[in-house]
This record gives C-alpha cells, structure tokens and sequence, in this order.
C-alpha cells in the first residue's frame, strides 16, 4: 500500500488500482480489482490495525471486470455496502458480459489494452446496494461528491474527497507511463469532454485506476496534458 495523501492509500490488485481511504474508526475502498486480489486488501486492513468489518463502504468508478474482479469475496469477508452507477450494476450483478470497448490510439495503448481489457472474463457476480449518479454528495467519509465521467464506460464516475485534496479519477485517464488516456471508449467523445470537466475542477491529489497516483498540482498537469 502506498500513500498518496493523509488517510488514503493506492493498492494494486493485479494491474490495477483501488483506493482505501480511513474515516476515523471505518475504512472505505475504491474498486476490486482483477479476481482473486482480495488478500491485498486485507492485509492493508491488518496493517492499518483495523478489522475487516470496519470496511463500511465499497464504491466502484465503473463495472469493467479489473474493477470488479475481487469484489465479491471483499463483501463476503467484510459486509461492505456496495455503491455503483445504475447503468453499470447489471454488470456486477450479472458478472458479464461486458459492453465492447475500442482500443484508445497508440502503441502504448495496444500494449496495456491487452493487459486489462478481456471482455469474454466472467467475474463471480454480487450485490450493488445503493446507485450514485452525477452531482450526488454521499453521506460517508465526511462527504463525497459524485462526478459523472462516462465515455470509457456509461456508468464511469469520479470522486473528489476532502474538499479539494484528493481525486479519484477511475479510468478517465491512467498514469501507466505518464499521464494518458484510458486503454479504450466506448464512446470516445462524451471520454473526451469527462476529461475536459474534470481538468476544470481543483484538486491537488488524483488517483486513476491503471498507474501510479499525481500527489501534487494534479489539475494543473491534467490542464496542461489537455492543452488547456
Ligand atoms: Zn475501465
Ligand atoms: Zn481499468
């Protein structure tokens, strides 16, 4: 685990990220990674002296499978309330198939497409609790602000924490060898215009699910990747 900000860690669950972040006594994570990753998550609970039932929450950016993968053995263990965008749940609830997705340009891009997109996997389904849609502010963590990001996925959406510290960006971009686009679209525009919103908010910290997390003036180096 590392830390990206006060109370907030990056875990890599295969080649991809989750976001655990602490909230007094509970403990809230960000996405479940490719299957059978769940470990990675529990020890960072041990480390941080928690127990497993303090995992209150499990938020998901969007229902790709290397977002899902270990969920359902998290909620097992944890009885964590789960939370996605309606347009995405089916795909937790029925494990797959997933919707088709087209290959961002780039050479960079073939190569990490094949590392993460499988679009024939089938992930061991599970429950979502409660939907979340643009502008929502959950009532956890001291208040988390919902912000739609779809075009890599219809049900994408990001999360800014603490104000302005922390984004958690999900797939809007990755920072595998530099900041970039996602591996894919499924619908390259509207993609486009959620990196454009969210280059327009503050934030100082962002985490995206592929690659290493921006600790600092990270909206102004997502601005000037866009040209803005
Ligand atoms: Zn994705
Ligand atoms: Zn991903």
């Amino acid at each position: 685990m590392k830390k990206i900000i006060d109370d907030a860690w990056l875990l890599g669950l295969g080649n991809a990220n989750a976001v655990l972040l602490r909230d007094g006594d509970d403990l809230v994570l960000f996405d479940a990674g490719f299957p059978d990753k769940e470990q990675v998550v529990f020890d960072a609970i041990d480390q941080l002296g928690k127990r497993r039932s303090d995992l209150k929450h499990l938020i998901f950016t969007h229902g790709h499978p290397d977002h899902i993968g270990s969920a359902a053995a998290i909620v097992r263990e944890t009885g964590a309330t789960t939370w996605m965008h309606a347009a995405d749940a089916p795909l937790a609830e029925t494990g797959g198939p997933f919707r088709s997705m087209t290959r961002a340009p780039g050479l960079m891009h073939a190569l990490v497409f094949r590392m993460v997109w499988n679009p024939e996997e089938r992930m061991q389904p599970f429950g979502i609790d409660r939907h979340m849609a643009d502008g929502d502010v959950l009532p956890l963590a001291g208040g988390l602000r919902v912000i739609g990001t779809p075009g890599h996925c219809a049900g994408q959406v990001a999360f800014l924490w603490r104000g302005e510290r922390l984004l958690i960006g999900g797939d809007a971009f990755m920072n595998v060898f530099g900041l970039a686009d996602p591996v894919g679209f499924e619908d390259e525009a509207e993609g486009r215009r959620s990196q454009r919103k969210l280059a327009a908010l503050q934030f100082d910290a962002a985490a995206f699910g592929h690659g290493g997390a921006l600790t600092s003036k990270a909206a102004s180096r997502i601005r000037h990747k866009l040209g803005m």
